[in-house]
């Protein structure tokens, strides 16, 4: 039998290394993409110049790899109020969250992912969510969505599974993944075309990818990076 996923795919680290991990696994793969009104398109950019090399560098994962399926929920950048969305400088707020934390971003993609996969098929959905070392986001823990898979395979009569690869692991970890899914070739593609950096800076190269340096991704994407290959 024949098996499928559907990955979530933002063009950033975390989420290009679950599309490895599921290319790995399933025999059909399709990702999805979500325009949100971010405010730095730059992302969405990232993500098909990375599904044209991963393509050209590892054509047995292409051979597997599926539609893309890009989403315009734009309607979501609408109604909050975020450093992610609007022109705000990056701050906590008095709830203890920054302010870069889009109410409802990962219950909104899930139930989208799950209405795209209904319809093509696909039981996996996968997600690059993180509780290990992340800003704290109430949606991206393994409890929110744990209770989403049960609650979208209730109100889908469905039985979808919610993969969660990066759950435990931190950073460091991550491109240890990375590593052992594609060595080095998955490891360069991942730094030099991914995009994690909060403030949309893409042109300023550091040994760990393009990004600002300063924004708590940056730190976050620095620090695993500088750990795993300091070992
Ligand atoms: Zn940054």
């Amino acid at each position: 039998m024949s098996t499928s996923a559907l990955v979530l795919f933002s063009g950033g680290q975390d989420s290009a290394t679950c599309l490895a991990w599921a290319l790995e696994r399933f025999d059909l793969v399709e990702t999805i993409g979500f325009d949100y009104g971010q405010r730095h398109q730059v992302e969405l950019e990232c993500r098909q110049t990375f599904l044209t090399k991963l393509k050209k560098s590892f054509p047995a994962w292409g051979a597997k790899l599926g539609q893309d399926h890009m989403l315009d929920l734009r309607l979501l950048g609408g109604v909050s109020d975020t450093a992610l969305t609007a022109e705000k400088q990056i701050e906590f707020e008095t709830s203890g969250l920054p302010n870069t934390f889009v109410p409802g971003r990962n219950l909104m993609f899930f139930t989208f992912a799950a209405a795209v996969g209904y319809r093509r098929g696909h039981k996996v959905l996968v997600g690059g969510m993180c509780e290990t070392d992340y800003s704290g986001y109430p949606d991206c823990r393994d409890d929110t969505l744990k209770s989403l898979q049960v609650t979208l395979n209730l109100g889908l009569a469905s039985r979808f599974v919610i993969e969660t690869p990066l759950m435990w692991i931190d950073k460091a970890q991550t491109w240890e993944m990375a590593t052992r899914l594609g060595g080095d070739k998955l490891v360069e593609l991942i730094r030099d075309e991914t995009h994690t950096c909060y403030v949309g800076d893409h042109t300023t190269k550091h040994e760990w990818g393009y990004g600002c340096g300063v924004c708590p991704a940056c730190d976050l994407r620095r620090n695993g990076y500088q750990e795993f290959f300091s070992k």
